[in-house]
Formats: C-alpha cells, sequence, structure tokens
C-alpha cells in the first residue's frame, strides 16, 4: 500500500468555488511561460487552474499529495474511431484496403469489413455503448481530450447517441459530425444545424462539434465545407494522398471557391505532393499523424521529416483500436522511435570520412533527432490546438481548464526517476496514469475510474459485439 492509498479524495471537485491544491508533485506544465519544477503545487478552483508554483499558500483547502508523482496536462488525442470499440482487436494484421493481392493481411481489410459490412449494423444504442466505453478507456488512459471521428451519423437517432455517449464520459470531446453509410434518411451535413442548436450552444462545456469534411468517397465535400464554414466548425478529414491527390490538389489552388484554411485539420498526410503540402501549409492547417496505424496498416510513412522540413509540428493520434491500442504512451514512443530511425537514416547515408569513424559525420542539413519533449508537446498542447482548443486546455497554465493527470514515478517500472520528460516518454503506460482531472472534477482517483461501472458496461458491451457480428454474419473466432 502507497503512503497515497489513505488521502481522502476532494469533494465537489469542478463545482464552482471548490477549491483543491495537488501538493508536492514534479511538475511539467508543457507552457514555456510557466515552466517546469521538480517539486511545485498546482491550484485549482472550480473547472480552472488558478496557479501553478512552490509553495502555494491555500489554508484551509483541500490537498492532493502529489509526491512521486509527475503533474502534467491530460493528453489529446485528435483523431479516434471510437465506435470500433467493440471490434477491438478483430483485425491486428489488417491493412486498410483490399487491394485484391490475395496477402493475407489485405483480408479481412479494414475499409470491406468495418466501414463497409460493420458499420451499417450499427443500431444507436451500438453508437452508445461502443463510443462510451471507449471513451472511458482513454479517460482512464489519462487522455482528457479526444475527436471522435466516427463514421457513424447514419441517421440523426445514431447522431444523439454519439453525443450521449461522450457527454456521458464525463470528458473532453469533440464530437465529429462525420457522414454515414448515406442511407436514405441520412440527414449529413445539415443536420449540423440541428446538432449544434441542440447541444452546443453553450461556450463553456465539455463538448464541441467539428465537421467531417472527407474529400473523396462521401458527399460533395465542396457543399459539406461550406455548411461547416457557414456554422463556424471545425473541418477535420482524412488525406491519402494515393486516393485524394487530385482533389487535394484542387483544394490547394483553392478551385470553386473552396480553400485550405487554419480551420481545416487533417489526418494521415501521406503520399502527399509537395504542391499541397506547400499550400496546406502556408494556410496553416493542422495535421494529425496516427503513426503506428499509418505504419502497420500501409497508409505510408508517417510524415514526420516533411512537416519537420516545412517547421511544422503534428498533434498524434490513436485512430483504430481494432488494429492498435489508443493510449497515448504507445503513441508518443511510435512516433519518437520512427522519426530517430529515418533521421539516423540520413545520418548512414553519409560517407565516412575515414576508417576511423565509427558513424559517418551528420551532414549539415541533417535532420535533428525528436526529443522527449517533442513529442510529449505533439501528445498535449499541440493536440489542444490542432482542435481549436488550444486557450482552454493542452498545458497547465493559470485561467485555463484544469485538464491535469497524475503519473505516478514510485511505480515498480519507472523508480527512480532520473528525469521527469524521459520517465513518461520512455518507461511509463496507462498503468501508470494514477489520477485524471477533467475540468477540475477527478475523474479517476488513486488507480479507480469514478462514476462508471465498468462490469456493466462490459457486458452491455459484449451484447453490442454480438449484435454486430450476428447482423453482419461474420464469425466470431478467437483464434481466426
Ligand atoms: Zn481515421
Amino acid at each position: 500500500m502507497s503512503d497515497h492509498a489513505s488521502a481522502t479524495l476532494p469533494r465537489n471537485s469542478g463545482q464552482p468555488g471548490r477549491r483543491y491544491v495537488i501538493r508536492g508533485g514534479t511538475v511539467m506544465s508543457l507552457d514555456p511561460a510557466v515552466g517546469d519544477f521538480e517539486t511545485a503545487d498546482v491550484l485549482v478552483e472550480g473547472t480552472k487552474i488558478v496557479a501553478v508554483g512552490p509553495r502555494i499558500d491555500a489554508p484551509d483547502t483541500d490537498e492532493i499529495d502529489a509526491r512521486g508523482r509527475v503533474v502534467m496536462p491530460g493528453f489529446v488525442d485528435t483523431h479516434h474511431h471510437l465506435f470500433e470499440t467493440g471490434l477491438r482487436s478483430f483485425l491486428p494484421n489488417g491493412l486498410l484496403l483490399n487491394d485484391g493481392s490475395g496477402t493475407p493481411s489485405a483480408d479481412p481489410s479494414y475499409m470491406e469489413y468495418i466501414i463497409g459490412r460493420f458499420a451499417p449494423a450499427y443500431r444507436p444504442q451500438d453508437v452508445h455503448i461502443n463510443m462510451l466505453y471507449g471513451r472511458l478507456s482513454q479517460l482512464d488512459a489519462g487522455v482528457t481530450t479526444v475527436l471522435d471521428t466516427s463514421q457513424i451519423h447514419h441517421t440523426p437517432e445514431h447522431s444523439d447517441a454519439a453525443v450521449q455517449a461522450l457527454a456521458d464520459a464525463g470528458a473532453r470531446s469533440v464530437v465529429g459530425y462525420w457522414p454515414g453509410d448515406g442511407r436514405a434518411d441520412s440527414r449529413h451535413p445539415e443536420d449540423a444545424r440541428r446538432l449544434r442548436t441542440q447541444y452546443f450552444s453553450s461556450a463553456d462545456q465539455l463538448l464541441t462539434l467539428a465537421m467531417g469534411g472527407e474529400v473523396a468517397g462521401g458527399p460533395d465535400y465542396a457543399a459539406v465545407w461550406t455548411l461547416a464554414r457557414e456554422l463556424d466548425l471545425q473541418i477535420a478529414a482524412h488525406a491519402l494522398g494515393f486516393m485524394m491527390e487530385p482533389v487535394l490538389q484542387g483544394l490547394a489552388r483553392g478551385d470553386n471557391g473552396i480553400a485550405f484554411g487554419p480551420d481545416v485539420l487533417f489526418i494521415h498526410m501521406v503520399h502527399i505532393s509537395d504542391a499541397v503540402w506547400q499550400a496546406a501549409r502556408d494556410a496553416g492547417v493542422r495535421v494529425s499523424l496516427a503513426v503506428p496505424i499509418e505504419m502497420a496498416m500501409r497508409h505510408g510513412t508517417p510524415p514526420l521529416m516533411k512537416m519537420q522540413q516545412l517547421g511544422m509540428e503534428p498533434s498524434l493520434s490513436s485512430d483504430v483500436e481494432t488494429t492498435m491500442t489508443a493510449d497515448p504512451f504507445t503513441l508518443m514512443r511510435s512516433t519518437l522511435t520512427l522519426q530517430r530511425m529515418l533521421a539516423n537514416e540520413h545520418v548512414f547515408a553519409q560517407p565516412r570520412r575515414g576508417p576511423e569513424d565509427i558513424w559517418p559525420t551528420p551532414a549539415d542539413d541533417a535532420p535533428a533527432l525528436l526529443l522527449d519533449r517533442d513529442v510529449l508537446r505533439f501528445a498535449t498542447l499541440n493536440g489542444a490546438t490542432d482542435l481549436r482548443l488550444g486557450a482552454r486546455t493542452g498545458s497547465l497554465t493559470p485561467g485555463k481548464e484544469a485538464d491535469i493527470v497524475l503519473l505516478d514515478a514510485t511505480a515498480l517500472n519507472v523508480a527512480p526517476m532520473n528525469s521527469a520528460p524521459g520517465a513518461v516518454v520512455t518507461l511509463m503506460d496507462r498503468s501508470n496514469v494514477e489520477s485524471v482531472i477533467v475540468a477540475g472534477k477527478i475523474r479517476k482517483w488513486q488507480g479507480t475510474l469514478l462514476d462508471a461501472d465498468l462490469p456493466r458496461l462490459r457486458t452491455e458491451l459484449e451484447a453490442s459485439r454480438d449484435h454486430l457480428f450476428a447482423a453482419t454474419g461474420i464469425k466470431q473466432q478467437l483464434f481466426p
């Protein structure tokens, strides 16, 4: 038992006027103006961070003992298809597309099975339990903000279920209003007007709305983008050059009066021409990379080096748990190790000066190696900025909402801590996420998610999974 086990949960956290102080942690603010502290406190009042610094004087205030903990902003995932939670591990070896090559990984493929067969079988109640369970799982892993990119808005009832699920999870989420399967009673994109009025009229809430504005394979993007801009909704879309390069080039040129802008978040950005990249950068387009998925499912090499050359930085995203876990530590480590492999290859491509050289000397224009702090920024502040929430979350900044994680650096897999960013990026996993706070409200406390009946929810999720397999006629088999 740690000495923390006896500490009591601050009451009514997140309520107006309620104050508590997170005392004595190793604080990594992710805000250069606030800085980092080997030992410091974070004072929270209501939904907001009031102060960050050493020895904050706060008499008669509830305290959270954070000794031995890294205290940092919650993680931000800028692209997760949460509706697929019931299909977790269905495609551990799958590719994005069935290319007809006969390779075992191409069949079953993601597009054919998940989007083509399973997605149309979702009823509104399936949307609700799949998204709720997946969102709670990410909250448990320290992800305080996520953009849900579920292509499951078949009907307005499906959309209502999606919004309800993310509201029920009690975390910060962006509801991505993506097209569904295009059935006759679909109301995409026009139903965005109703959703915005019905659920998103307040600027001061955990849920926000974004428009799924795919440029290929769905409705006419020009109408969708135009409506999104009329309603001031961020536009998020997958960008895969091998399927969409001609359309992206048209957008880069501003054809038909529709152009890139800082309100656009592109996902993946693989196999993209220099002309499109240049136009995207110049327009302030944001980019979300799902590094493990892009590598495993043949999207293409994540464009980390290209973005570095252009002076751009990505946010990170988990994409699909059909094929890979959604925990932020996996995303950070994959990004760090891939970029280093590519940058190191650049060094090895140089000539050695002589036999005495162990390694070739890096060229003057050699790409800098990504550092632990870089991927921490990608996974927090960049994510918040990319979802247009940078003024509200993504760093421990007084005045921002209190979206905070406490990570246990005394754990068996981490102690002793010799570098705070290093311990988080290179050693930790979701088991080290001890407490999670969203908008001041404590949602996970000393290892336990609060206000969630997980056994009941799992039973519901399994029933939904059984429905999806039965409705599609796809066989359930643990050893396919
Ligand atoms: Zn995706």
